[in-house]
């Protein structure tokens, strides 16, 4: 139901029961339009949707507005349908009402539409598809990013993005940001050290990091606070859209382990979407917008994605495959988690303070003009992105003689670049290591994109083109590309009509050797070829023999029924194992892959505790063409495969009624039944009878078997009868 709908449902309603004064309270917290409606269909029960579709506008009402268009209508008139009706609404509350009626008929109310996030680490940007084009969702005043920040303001109550950022300096205990840097992460990964630099108090006593509010005297979990900020995100698109929004796309860097990535999805959670939350990696996506938005097309490509955002740079190479993207998926990456856009704001900031002491050696820095400082260096900053010169003002500087005095410095873009020198040799230093990285060496790199906002300097593109020896593409706006390649991800991947593609996922099966109705070193898979990434697999097994103490865990990758003909990763023991029968213990072993394909084998004694586990690294490093090659190989033989697999099942049936005979006290037998057991004998040690002599010949044994427990009643029965 949209806004008009609910508007004409409320109007058409004689009898509401709803205290509009003692709800206007609260009714004004909300955001927007559409949130109000939300929070009056909590208020009434059984509403009835009439869908009316040429009904559907764009309506932007204020709380007020609509408060005024409820205690107007007491006695509704009831208009047939249409504008008129619309029009009645637009003159009584004064309301602006626009409406189009081919936008109606483009939004199609029943169409369920997926947002791409880009959560990032200093800005937030959220995208949709609409009419199969990619638009940016405007937040309150039509900007299209939102600052990661959320803050608790002095009433207690949550602000995010402009407001809380704005506030920033007068609120700095309460002002929370880089959340990214910790959601998904637990404690022990922290020192006191690096969490003391936050104004912000990281509290690292349990074993999951907790942000402390003294505000709300309360700590707070980082999916809490990242929640807050994908709500933000899903009001401004529900009331840009005019319609719920559930689903939602999130990025996040190459480097999210599981638990991080699972953290956003519990953030994503905690807002209120909903379903199956899908995570794509940063540059893949970036990679994939560029491939669907830019008219470039070729079979193969490798993109290097070259990402400077607030705090941190990324590095990727991303795979492409098919004219169309067939499949994307990132072959490797590097950065470095504490350089971005931050550092070379913090390093002018000194370098202002530095040249302000040598004009007046008496200058005191509080927090107030340190702060203006900054926000005007980070001004010069932007604007040196576009302008060769920046003129920094700083006005009132308060000294130790309670005198003030200005400062006026013109920056020029070529003084940046030398004050800002150690940040960009560490970014040139990087880039020359991934280039020399083993799996990026013999790549051909097709193209460079650059990515995050701090990309927008010069300086990091005249460095990326001289390493790179490709200039870098700046078609797509550097803050959106992600966000968009999210949004474009989710319209042609999971919208049930739309193909599909293969994103970051694991090529190949990986399975373990077990022993399967008595044959040994069948392949178990534990994570399917093509499962999204990151994941995770547990599966419960035991042990074959009494008083097993051991077992060996084999990691094979390969899609062949038979382990042995898979790739061995690695394998590893597992001991003190519950001593017991066979079949008692638990084990439990899990396989777990993260982002950067990097493989994690645990196996546990449930009972005993007893537990060991193994790291594969570059376990996904593999060439396409080696890919297909194997992949055409297990098809070829899946027959021959299935053959054997059938035949050693059998040759287990018969060796288990061969041990059922082995375990009858004194058989009496025939001749013929003699030879029969001889030449069971023979097939066991030979194992080359085909299924039908292994099928006759189990038939048999068993008639004996039958024919020998019948005798022995059968003198059991005379005995006593006796
Ligand atoms: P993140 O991915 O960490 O959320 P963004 O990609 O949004 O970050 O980048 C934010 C950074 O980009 C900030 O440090 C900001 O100062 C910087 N930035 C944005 N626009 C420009 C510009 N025009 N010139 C230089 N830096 C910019
Ligand atoms: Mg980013």
């Amino acid at each position: 139901m949209d806004r008009v709908e609910f508007i004409q449902y409320l109007l058409f309603k004689k009898n509401i029961d709803l205290d509009v004064e003692k709800e206007s309270q609260k009714i004004s917290d909300f955001p927007s339009g559409f949130a109000i409606i939300k929070f009056l269909k909590t208020h009434i029960e059984k509403i009835k949707i009439i869908l009316n579709p040429k009904l559907i506008g764009e309506i932007d009402l204020s709380a007020k507005e609509l408060l005024k268009i409820l205690k107007t209508y007491q006695d509704p008139i009831v208009k047939k349908e249409g504008i008129d009706f619309i029009n009645q609404l637009a003159t009584a509350s004064k309301a602006k009402f626009k409406y189009d009626e081919t936008y109606a008929l483009e939004n199609d109310p029943n169409e369920c539409i997926i947002i791409g996030i880009d959560l990032g680490t200093t800005n937030t940007v959220a995208s949709f598809v609409r009419q199969k084009k990619v638009e940016i969702i405007p937040f309150n005043n039509g900007e299209r990013l939102l600052p990661s920040v959320v803050s608790v303001n002095k009433k207690n109550k949550i602000d995010v993005g402009f407001v809380a950022n704005n506030q920033r300096n007068l609120n700095i205990n309460d002002t929370f940001f880089s959340i990214k840097r910790f959601i998904g992460r637990r404690s022990k990964e922290f020192n006191t050290m690096e969490v003391k630099s936050y104004p912000f108090k990281v509290d690292l006593n349990g074993e999951k990091i907790k942000i402390f509010s003294p505000r709300l005297n309360k700590k707070l979990e980082c999916e809490e606070i990242s929640a807050h900020i994908l709500k933000k995100v899903k009001s401004a698109a529900e009331s840009n859209l005019g319609k719920e929004v559930n689903k939602c796309v999130i990025t996040v860097p190459a480097y999210f382990d599981h638990n991080q990535v699972l953290a956003t999805k519990r953030a994503a959670q905690i807002a209120g979407f909903e379903g199956d939350i899908r995570c794509i990696k940063e540059p893949t996506a970036a990679a994939f917008a560029y491939e669907m938005e830019t008219t470039s097309k070729s079979l193969h490509t490798n993109t290097l994605v070259c990402d400077l955002g607030g705090g941190t740079f990324d590095i990727s190479l991303v795979k492409k495959i098919g004219s169309n993207v067939d499949s994307i998926s990132v072959l490797a990456t590097k950065g470095d988690s504490k350089l971005g856009g931050d550092d070379y704001t913090n390093i002018l900031v000194e370098k202002i303070k530095d040249l302000i002491l040598l004009e007046n050696d008496q200058a005191i820095f509080d927090e107030r003009i340190t702060g203006y400082i900054r926000d005007t260096v980070g001004l010069a900053k932007h604007s040196l992105s576009t302008e060769n010169e920046f003129v920094i003002h700083i006005p009132f500087i308060g000294t130790k003689q309670k005198s003030n005095f200005d400062f006026t410095y013109t920056l020029t873009r070529k003084e940046f670049k030398e004050i800002t020198s150690s940040l960009n040799k560490k970014i040139e230093t990087l880039l020359k290591e991934f280039l020399a990285d083993k799996r990026v060496k013999n790549q051909k790199i097709s193209k460079v994109l650059a990515v995050g906002g701090s990309s927008r300097m010069p300086v990091f593109l005249e460095l990326v083109e001289r390493i790179t020896g490709k200039r870098p593409s700046i078609d797509l706006n550097p803050d959106e590309i992600v966000a968009k390649g999210a949004a474009l991800f989710a319209e042609y991947c999971l919208n049930p009509n739309s193909s599909k593609l293969l994103v970051d996922v694991n090529p190949l099966s990986l399975g373990t050797s077990i022993l399967e109705d008595g044959v040994t070193g069948v392949n178990d898979v534990l994570i399917p070829a093509n499962t999204p990434l990151p994941c995770r697999k547990t599966k419960r097994y035991t042990t074959t023999v009494d008083n097993q103490r051991s077992i060996i865990v084999e990691i094979c990758q390969g899609e062949r029924q038979f382990s042995k003909d898979n790739i061995l990763l690695g394998e590893f023991v597992l001991d003190n194992i519950e001593k017991a029968p066979e079949g008692v213990p638990k084990i439990e072993t899990t396989f777990e892959i993260d982002m950067d394909g990097i493989l994690t084998a645990t196996s546990r004694d449930l009972v005993t505790k007893s537990v060991r586990s193994l790291k594969i690294k570059n376990s996904l490093d593999l060439e396409e063409e080696e890919i297909f090659r194997l992949k055409e190989i297990a098809i070829k033989m899946s027959e021959e495969d299935n053959s054997k697999m059938n035949s050693l099942k059998k040759y287990n049936e018969l060796f288990i009624w061969k041990k059922v005979f082995d375990d009858i006290d004194q058989p009496v037998l025939t001749s013929s039944d003699e030879n029969i057991i001889d030449n069971v004998n023979f097939m066991l040690k030979n194992k080359d009878s085909s299924d039908q002599e292994i099928k006759t010949y189990i038939r048999k044994l068993r008639i004996i078997i039958q024919e020998q427990e019948a005798f022995k009643i059968s003198n059991t029965e005379d005995f006593e009868v006796a």
